[in-house]
């Protein structure tokens, strides 16, 4: 394929209307804002320009591939938070990114402990903000949008209960599910067994990431256990063929998106990666951490390869 046909292909998909289900809040907010946002409250950072700023926010082509130094671009966006404003101009702004990208649908995933732990506001103050902010911007962007309240493994089951106390409390206000993320490696899920599994019969949507840091054994956790309808990532589950197994019988569908293919392929796994998504990714600008229409990865990797490398999720919204 030559260079120009790749760039028509990718202008093509990019012009494609799309379905986003597996986007962070958290790791869409734009550099340029949070360059704004530090000489605003005064917060002290390594750089004050988008591309000094990068390589702490962003993974980069030399990053190490490991979970610790994933999750610590995190440590560092959530020195933002200081305010309401601050919050829904993050949340408002990733909706118009999403817009942008010609995104139809898009289910956006936010982790209260991660907007509140600055200031220390209650939990569902700050869902209220987001949610107030998502359906705002959804009255000027032509895009639907649904709030999927996320935890993480190694903050606990008290923080957990927490988010999911908030989420069911803003159900009619677009929140749709619980996902559980966070440090897998060392961090089982079995705290969160019963608290999965009360949410799901108050009939919210169940994702959990799992099978990406660990072994597939987190992946049928999360689908016995929990009751996830889809697995963040999961891609380890190609390790046991009686977990896809247990995947097909249950309908249970994979967000497996380009980074965790190129993260499997450098342990030495048979996961193809796609230099057209390396070369995509290392240029973006939007996203600090997830660096790029991932659906626009997604479907490069998977016409690059001439095979689908995962099942299409269904919606889980309402
Ligand atoms: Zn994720």
């Amino acid at each position: 394929m030559t260079a120009t046909a790749k760039t028509s292909l990718r202008e093509q998909i990019l012009a494609l209307p799309k379905i986003e289900l597996h986007r962070h809040l958290e790791g869409a907010v734009r550099l340029n804002t949070l360059v704004e946002i530090a000489r605003q409250y005064k917060i002290e950072l390594p750089a004050y320009d988008p591309d000094g700023l990068r390589s702490y926010v962003q993974i980069t082509p030399d990053s190490p591939m490991d979970s610790t130094h994933f999750l610590s671009k995190f440590d560092l966006l959530r020195r933002f938070y200081y305010s309401q404003e601050v919050i829904q101009r993050v949340a408002r702004e990733a909706i118009e990114d999403a817009f942008a990208d010609n995104i139809k649908y898009m289910e956006l995933r936010f982790t209260p402990k991660a907007l509140s732990k600055l200031m220390n506001f209650p939990f569902d103050q700050v869902v209220d903000w987001v949610c107030q902010a998502v359906n705002a911007a959804q009255q000027t962007c032509d895009i639907k949008v649904r709030l999927i309240v996320s935890m993480n493994r190694h903050e606990g089951i008290k923080e957990g209960e927490r988010a999911l106390q908030a989420a069911l409390a803003h159900r009619s206000n677009g929140v749709v599910g619980i996902d559980l993320a966070g440090q897998e490696a060392g961090y089982p899920g079995t705290p969160f067994f019963t608290l999965f599994k009360t949410a799901q019969k108050a009939g919210l949507g169940i994702t959990v990431h799992a099978g990406e840091w660990a072994g597939p054994g987190n992946i049928r956790d999360a689908i016995l256990q929990m009751g996830a309808q889809r697995i963040g990532h999961g891609v380890r589950v190609v390790e046991d063929s009686t977990i896809v197994q247990l995947a097909r019988e249950c309908g249970t569908t994979f967000d497996a998106l380009s980074r965790t293919a190129r993260l499997y392929s450098w342990r030495g796994n048979a996961v193809p990666r796609s230099k057209s998504a390396q070369r995509a990714t290392s240029k973006a600008d939007r996203l600090p951490v997830s660096s790029i229409t991932r659906c626009a990865i997604w479907l490069i990797l998977a016409l690059e390869q001439q095979s689908i490398p995962t099942i299409l999720p269904s919606a889980i919204s309402r």
